[in-house]
């Protein structure tokens, strides 16, 4: 992988008239933003216009075994430094797991899987992240990965995936990033074509399951993509890169190259509607707002999903219908108003402290008093079977009691990412903090769960 001076070599001049990228000439030069677990700094590069219009995160290397993310956001960023696009400042974290990458491991030095660590933050590589997200309130954010075209579940087929790159976009219905559908479909259609051109493959990242479920990435909320999404309400583009494998029967474009090509262009179609961009930050939310709790992908009435396929033996691609049933479409099945703050109560000291990493705010202390709050009681007979996430959903009913305002720490709805605090805080929440023993949640049949709601 590239090192500083490689890269400072790479990076050119000093800062000209076009506001470049040199390491020295920049206000700070390279930040550290926090420390892995085995205490290696967590570099962010900043470069670009400082009068900028647009902020842009390149996040890349979660997974330490997949070298050509990093190696594709490091020659970006030189690429970046070398013609600027106007009105775009630029933080990249090419590594964002480097003791993985020291030992070659998808995980952190504590096992942790860190694009899979986005609600609870118990890796400090991800809570040195959503800090500098938090602070830094990018408009865009790109996280850089690289996938395993031969998948047993496609050989059986006798097919491996032909894509260079890729893509996908926040999925869990509950984010509201202000990024409309429209909007979404005209970045990967530019995408496709900026590829095309570059005689490079690109799809919206597809995954064929074992029973044969074909289906687009998880509506979960444990990965960069949706979590940051939903929790600051900023769009995320997940870009996957080929990886090489010694079967492959033809040729394939380097991964990092084509990773490369793919940032730029996410790059240049932001710049080009950074203003758009910048106008389609959603206003704060609101109360009794009616927020997604459950969802799962279903059947549409799209036939197949077409897309183009190699053959695993001959090596030939074309655009084949992939064997399997094709769930496009994300459908919500319960729902639920916002109150004006969850009140969590001050025993709940884990679950306060994942509340606390998440850098959600709460309202300032009010003393000792009573407020009214509606508490649930949960009766767990009438679960409902979901294809993701926890496998039953509890079934509820709420009570109104009023509770001890010392004892509790309230969290308003109305902030930047407060339907976070709704995923995370309803017990029917496919998506709730209740899925993690560590948090003791428990949803035990006619208890009342700890966290209430204040309406
Ligand atoms: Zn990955």
């Amino acid at each position: 992988m590239g090192n500083e001076s490689e890269l400072l070599n790479r990076a050119g001049p000093t800062r000209g008239a076009r506001g470049g990228c040199s390491l020295q000439a920049l206000p700070g030069g390279s930040e550290t933003i926090g420390y892995s677990v085995e205490g290696r700094p967590l570099l962010v590069r900043h470069c670009g216009d400082d009068g900028e219009r647009l902020r842009l995160f390149i996040l890349a290397g979660q997974h330490g075994d997949e070298s050509d993310a990093p190696k594709a956001a490091l020659e970006y960023l030189a690429e970046f430094a070398s013609n600027p696009p106007k009105g775009v400042r630029l933080a990249v974290l090419w590594d964002a797991n480097p003791d993985g990458s020291a030992a070659g491991t998808r995980r952190n030095a504590r096992d942790i899987d860190l694009n899979r660590d986005h609600v609870l933050l118990s890796a400090p590589e991800t809570r040195a992240v959503h800090l500098f997200v938090n602070r830094w309130r990018p408009n865009l954010i790109v996280d850089v990965h690289t996938y395993r075209p031969w998948r047993p579940e496609l050989l059986q087929h006798g097919m491996v995936f032909p894509q260079d790159v890729m893509i996908d976009f926040p999925t869990n219905p509950a984010i509201r990033t202000g990024w409309t559908p429209a909007a979404r479909n005209r970045l990967f259609a530019r995408l496709k074509q900026r590829m095309a051109e570059a005689s490079l493959r690109c799809d919206r990242y597809t995954l064929v399951r074992a029973p044969g479920i074909v289906r687009h990435s998880t509506l979960d909320i444990l990965d960069a993509r949706n979590m940051f999404a939903l929790r600051y309400e900023t769009p995320t583009v997940l870009l996957e890169g080929r990886r090489s494998s010694r079967e492959d029967p033809r040729i394939f474009t380097a991964p990092h190259r084509a990773l490369v090509k793919s940032i730029d262009a996410v790059v240049e179609w932001a710049s080009r509607r950074r203003q758009q961009m910048r106008r389609e930050r959603p206003g704060p939310p609101q109360y009794y707002d009616t927020v997604p709790i459950q969802c799962r992908y279903i059947h549409s009435n799209s036939p197949a999903r077409y897309m183009e396929m190699q053959s695993a033996s001959f090596g030939d691609i074309q655009v084949v219908g992939i064997p399997g049933e094709y769930l496009p479409s994300i459908k919500t099945v319960r729902t639920v108003r916002t109150p004006r703050a969850y009140a969590v109560p001050r025993t709940a000291a884990k679950l306060l402290q994942v509340l606390a990493r998440q850098n959600l705010e709460r309202a300032p202390s009010s003393g000792p008093g009573r407020i009214q709050a509606e508490f649930y009681r949960i009766w767990c007979e009438a679960g409902t079977e979901l294809s993701e996430g926890s496998d039953v959903a509890p079934f509820t009913t709420t009570e109104r009691k009023s509770l001890d305002a010392a004892k509790y720490v309230l969290f308003p709805t109305s902030q930047v990412g407060g339907r976070a605090l709704t995923l995370l805080l309803e017990p029917e929440s496919q998506f709730g903090a209740h899925r993690f023993p560590g948090l003791g949640l428990p949803l035990e049949q006619a208890s009342f769960y700890p966290v209430a709601r204040v309406v």
